[in-house]
């Protein structure tokens, strides 16, 4: 199965990425985590990655695809994928679907105001990638998971998520109305768990159609 999940920064897309690519066995494609990967490994592109991410800018085009045609290519994405983070504008997509198939956009929402407030309190393992919130009842600033001391990622600083807001609004809206009706829109607003079980649902449909 070949999917690609949009949703803003926040919106929860990285936690039901990781869940479906448990329950189907496809990988979950992060370009925000290989670019992050990239920077930890130090190098000349790594130095031009970071000075886009820092700034909450998108990395130029050129580079993103050249990142991700590798990554495709991989043999761990023969049965499909989870595009997470990608395509982020109209040209990536053109230029995805030159590269594959899709098979369907799930679109994650949460409004603008929940957005920010979960950014700020984003906490996140260096060592199993779990997702945490200063939030929650029992945060200790350790994984829940692993015992690993939680970071805070540089770009989840509120100047910078609201660059990374402005820029998700005006870039990826429009990808909405490129997939058309392979497009299935599902509010983060209620539980992550019914959230999820929405999103599976979709998912199993598809499966028994295919
Ligand atoms: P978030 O969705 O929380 O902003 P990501 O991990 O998806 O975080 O992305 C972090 C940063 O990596 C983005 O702000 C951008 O600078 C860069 N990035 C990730 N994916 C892309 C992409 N497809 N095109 C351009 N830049 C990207
Ligand atoms: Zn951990």
């Amino acid at each position: 199965m070949k999917i690609i999940l949009l949703g803003a920064s926040g919106s929860g897309k990285g936690t039901i990425a990781k869940k479906i690519s448990a329950d189907f066995k496809v990988p979950q494609i992060s370009t925000g985590d290989i670019f992050r990967d990239i920077i930890k490994r130090k190098s000349t592109l790594g130095e031009q990655v970071k000075s886009y991410i820092n700034y909450g800018k998108l990395v130029p085009d050129d580079i993103t695809l050249k990142v991700l045609r590798q990554r495709l290519k991989r043999v761990d994405c023969q049965n499909g994928f989870i595009l997470d983070g990608f395509p982020r504008n109209i040209d990536q997509a053109k230029s995805l679907s030159k590269i594959s198939d899709i098979d369907i956009v799930l679109n994650i929402e949460l409004p603008l105001e929940e957005l920010e407030k979960r950014l700020v309190n984003r906490r996140i393992c260096a060592k199993c990638g779990d997702i945490d919130s200063t939030k929650y009842s029992g945060f200790t600033g350790y994984c829940r998971k692993c015992g690993t001391k939680l970071f805070q990622r540089d770009d989840d600083k509120p100047e910078i998520i609201k660059t990374r807001l402005e820029v998700y609004k005006n870039q990826v809206s429009p990808l909405i109305n490129f997939y058309g009706d392979k497009v299935q829109t599902v509010s983060n607003s209620a539980s992550p768990d019914e959230t999820y079980a929405r999103v599976k649902t979709f998912l199993l449909n598809l499966e028994a159609k295919a």
